[in-house]
């Protein structure tokens, strides 16, 4: 006969194979859809854009080295919006520049986009414009045309927890909004025996502060992975840039913007689901959004303690707000712009936990509730990352 005990183990069991799960699965919704990343990465654009000063800075430190035949530039975490494809144009124009101001004809140019192998690469890959290659006679030709590409491009599928590329063989690491998603939610999170199961809630935003400590020490322990990783792939004299979710509070509970976007009208929309008999409260308490946003402190500790890189710069960055509107005193539209902007990041996982036509209910309920919120999520909904630039010591 199966005792409480065995069940339990079940559970964890399961959660495991869940957790396990989630490097197969994550990714943002891909095609091009209403809901898809393509049509609602916008305001990820705009943050990236208004940190390009800091962006250049970091391209100002990397090494020149003459003799290098192909200079690499790796987006971790490319997803399958244009925002990638912007920003390696933009390192290729600004790197190129630099080695004509020293008098040196630019190296062939390679760019590695990198994701989760569920990532909707094909989106991407037709995004890229044409290679140049005998397109235009000279590399100024090719990189003076909008509409051609002056660089080899390649997708690479993986995590980037674990090491993607060979020894000594990256320029540029860049990444933007991406490291603040956790490789897994903690297992004791999901375990009903533990004190730092997260009852009731689908976000550690408002949770119990040992919940929210379980998702710090994922934290650390994921970007601990990533620059033990990076500091073996980075050539001497590369730089890194690196952009994720951040907050201003130093207490976890409190997880910002990202805590206002999972965290209010999401929450109560599965809240909601519950109350009106569609799912279960245990379905709803076995969902949790992988998401951490780092406090500085918890970014530098990490840093520290791996030891390969220097600190050129780390600070936080007001980012704005995630929602696109064309009329903000329009309450209907915000309330869509938050149900889609939630969607388009959420809905893949939340898609698989109860299955797509759940999941329309449930954004469905986020859009009516965040439409009787608009004024207030127009006013505070804003986002903070945390930025920074480091190279080997
Ligand atoms: N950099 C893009 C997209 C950010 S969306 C932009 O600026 O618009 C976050 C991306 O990080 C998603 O595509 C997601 O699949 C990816 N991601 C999350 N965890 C990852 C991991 N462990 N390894 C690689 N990519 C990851």
């Amino acid at each position: 006969m199966a005792t409480l005990g065995d069940n339990k183990d079940n559970v964890v069991v399961s959660n495991m194979k869940l957790n396990m799960k989630l490097e197969r699965m994550l990714s943002m919704k891909g095609g091009k859809g209403e809901a898809s990343y393509v049509n609602n990465s916008q305001a990820q654009g705009q943050h990236a854009r208004s940190m390009l000063h800091l962006l250049k800075e970091t391209l100002d430190g990397v090494q020149l080295s003459p003799t290098d035949i192909a200079f690499v530039m790796v987006d971790l975490g490319c997803s399958c919006g244009s925002n990638t494809v912007y920003i390696i144009d933009v390192i290729v124009q600004h790197m190129s520049k630099r080695y004509e101001a020293i008098g040196q004809q630019p190296p062939e140019f390679s760019a590695f986009f990198a994701d989760l192998p569920s990532n909707d690469f094909n989106t991407l890959f037709q995004l890229l414009p044409p290679l140049a290659n005998n397109g235009c006679g000279s590399m100024e030709e090719c990189l003076a045309s909008n509409s051609n590409r002056s660089y080899f491009a390649a997708g690479v599928p993986g995590s980037f927890y674990r090491r993607l590329f060979p020894a000594r063989s990256v320029d540029v690491f860049y990444s933007a909004f991406s490291l603040h998603w956790l490789s897994q939610v903690p297992d004791v999170v999901l375990d009903k025996r533990s004190v730092a199961y997260n009852d009731g809630r689908i976000y550690i935003h408002g949770a119990n502060e040992i919940t929210a400590n379980a998702y710090k020490n994922q934290f650390q322990s994921d970007l601990a992975g990533f620059l033990g990783a990076r500091a073996k792939e980075i050539k001497r004299g590369g730089s890194m840039f690196l952009v994720c979710l951040g907050r201003i509070s130093v207490d976890p509970t409190d997880q910002g913007g990202a805590g206002l976007l999972f965290g209010t009208h999401f929450q109560d929309a599965w809240d909601d689901l519950v109350q009106e008999g569609l799912i279960t409260s245990e379905k709803r308490d076995s969902f949790n959004i992988p998401v951490y946003a780092p406090s500085i402190q918890d970014f530098k500790e990490v840093v520290e303690a791996n030891g390969s890189f220097s600190i050129n710069k780390l600070q936080v960055f007001r980012g704005g707000s995630p929602l696109v509107v064309n009329h903000p005193d329009d309450a209907a539209e915000v309330g869509r712009a938050l149900a889609i902007s939630c969607r388009s990041v959420s809905g893949v996982l939340v898609d698989a936990h109860i299955g797509e036509q759940l999941s329309d209910e449930l954004f469905a309920r986020v859009e009516r509730r965040a439409s009787r919120h608009a004024k207030e999520l127009i006013e505070k909904l804003q986002f903070f990352h945390i930025v920074a630039s480091l190279s080997l010591v």
